[in-house]
């Protein structure tokens, strides 16, 4: 029933859960095997190498059986005790949501945040990082904790200005970083920045279904742990870490998700890394000339941190972005975006990441450009042409 649309397919725009290509989806479709066997250890032997070409990792990948929600939780119960400082940065919703986590498993936050939607509309400020860890000569603050693709703004900022901070300030925090948007869609580079656990999902960038999330833990984390005291049982690492160690899982794995997952990376390191990023680049780059032509604003007021992935379109005060996204998706069956938290009914987001390309992309700018239209406001010019004559 639910894929019952009048006819031909649906358009999802949205910045994840993002189209699964058929490939995987077949993957995906494999009979389930005995998660305990011969065949199994084999498989998860080579699932868990490969998977860290994708974070560009020397670390090894903890893989869970739950959103990315999951695994920000992981991070933290694994390398923390309770009570213990973590500072993070008011980038948008997600930091956000990471914060009131962190607060609810007892950990004392600290947010660096600026005035209304300022924050909301540019990098992570490693500079404002950096003043407060030489603040903090007693090393109170145990990790610092950003978002590498806000997927709530449309702004991807840079993981090694804010490294560089934190060895400017020459602290000890670890480093902790959600690339739960960002991962195989734009440049990550877990070792090569130094992060210490790297988060993520597989329903963006990985082009799979919800249901799979991600730790990638450097050896610092891992020693962390061996002291860390906040409660954990499902999420800790030790158990996982052993088990993997053979292709294994502690727990039963979601097996044919990971079927799916083995499937996304080769597609991805079949493409090549620097050409999927550069895929992205290029369709997001169409879709923010499409919105300057329709003559409406980029919520990214920083060009140099423009995300790939997902662009945040502003509309005037005379449209109502919830009620806009009501209609195309009503009239064209295209899913677009919601603005979350602060941003709600003044934007809706165009996700352009994984499985997307010309075509595709250009097909949900029409449908908003029509959209816009229907809902009488009289784009500038046409976003579409503007798209294809960077396509093209
Ligand atoms: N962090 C970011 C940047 C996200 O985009 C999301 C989900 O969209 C999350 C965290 C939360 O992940 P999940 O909804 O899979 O639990």
């Amino acid at each position: 029933k639910l894929d019952n649309h009048p006819s031909g397919r649906h358009f999802l725009h949205i910045p994840g859960p993002s189209p699964v290509p058929s490939r995987v989806l077949r993957a995906i479709s494999y009979q389930t095997i005995d998660h305990r066997g011969p065949e199994f250890g084999a498989f998860g032997l080579e699932l868990l190498q490969k998977i860290r070409l994708l974070f560009k990792s020397d670390d090894p990948v903890i893989i869970y059986p739950a959103s990315g929600t999951g695994a920000w939780e992981a991070a933290l119960v694994n390398t923390l005790n309770p009570g213990d400082t973590v500072l993070m940065y008011e980038s948008g919703h997600f930091a956000a949501l990471w914060k009131r986590l962190a607060q609810r498993i007892g950990l004392n936050t600290e947010f660096i945040s600026k005035p209304g939607l300022e924050g909301w509309r540019g990098g992570v400020d490693a500079k404002a990082i950096e003043e407060r860890l030489k603040s903090d000569p007693d090393h109170l603050i145990k990790a610092v904790c950003v978002v590498h693709n806000e997927t709530s703004t449309g702004v991807t900022s840079d993981i090694a200005a804010v490294r560089a901070a934190m060895d400017a300030a020459n602290h000890p925090a670890l480093l902790m970083v959600d690339t739960i948007s960002g991962l195989g869609s734009a440049n990550y580079e877990h070792s090569g920045w130094g992060v210490d656990v790297t988060v993520s999902g597989s329903q963006k960038g990985l082009m799979l279904p919800p249901g799979l999330s991600f730790n990638t833990i450097s050896a610092k984390a891992l020693a962390a742990s061996k002291t860390a005291t906040l409660p954990k049982a499902f999420w800790a690492w030790d158990e996982i870490l052993e088990a993997n160690q053979t292709g294994y899982f502690a727990t039963t794995p979601a097996t044919n998700l990971l079927y799916g997952l083995s499937e996304a990376i080769d597609m991805i390191l079949g493409e090549g890394l620097d050409q999927v990023f550069a895929r992205h680049q290029k369709l997001a780059l169409a879709c923010r000339a499409a919105v300057k032509a329709w003559g409406l604003e980029v919520l990214c007021q920083d060009p140099s941190v423009y995300s790939p992935v997902v662009t945040s379109v502003l509309v005037p005060e005379s449209i109502d972005a919830d009620a806009l996204r009501k209609l195309i998706h009503e009239k064209y069956n295209l899913s677009l975006g919601t603005g979350l938290g602060k941003l709600k009914g003044k934007v809706f987001r165009i996700g352009h990441l994984g499985d997307c390309n010309e075509l595709s992309l250009l097909a949900a700018l029409s449908g908003c450009e029509m959209g816009l239209a229907a809902y009488g406001f009289t784009p500038k010019a046409s976003g579409v042409v503007a798209a294809q004559n960077i396509l093209m």
